[in-house]
């Protein structure tokens, strides 16, 4: 029983991680209760991805389409995701 009541906080302390970190808490108490410990670690880098896009559009290594919101490099002129077209004067 006690085994249960570990994964139940594991879930809870990955929902807490993975929602401070700007991702879902939801997702990170569901991946908790499934990995238990890993869980927690995993919920560690969920945020992250999120938070390495402002970086990299803060820092000018990209920019983000208006229309797919993906990331793209900043001197394209034509997104690689959805073939959006840049106003070349925006750089
Ligand atoms: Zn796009």
């Amino acid at each position: 029983m006690e085994f249960v009541i570990i994964w139940l906080i594991c879930g809870g302390i990955a929902a807490m991680i993975a929602s401070s970190k700007g991702g879902n808490g939801a997702i990170g108490f569901v991946v908790g209760l499934l990995f238990g410990p890993f869980g927690i670690i995993a919920a560690f880098f969920m945020g992250n991805e999120q938070k390495a896009d402002a970086n990299k559009i803060a820092s000018g290594d990209s920019k983000k389409c208006p229309r797919c919101a993906e990331l793209v490099k900043p001197d394209a002129l034509v997104c690689k995701h959805c073939s959006h077209e840049f106003q070349a004067a925006a750089a």
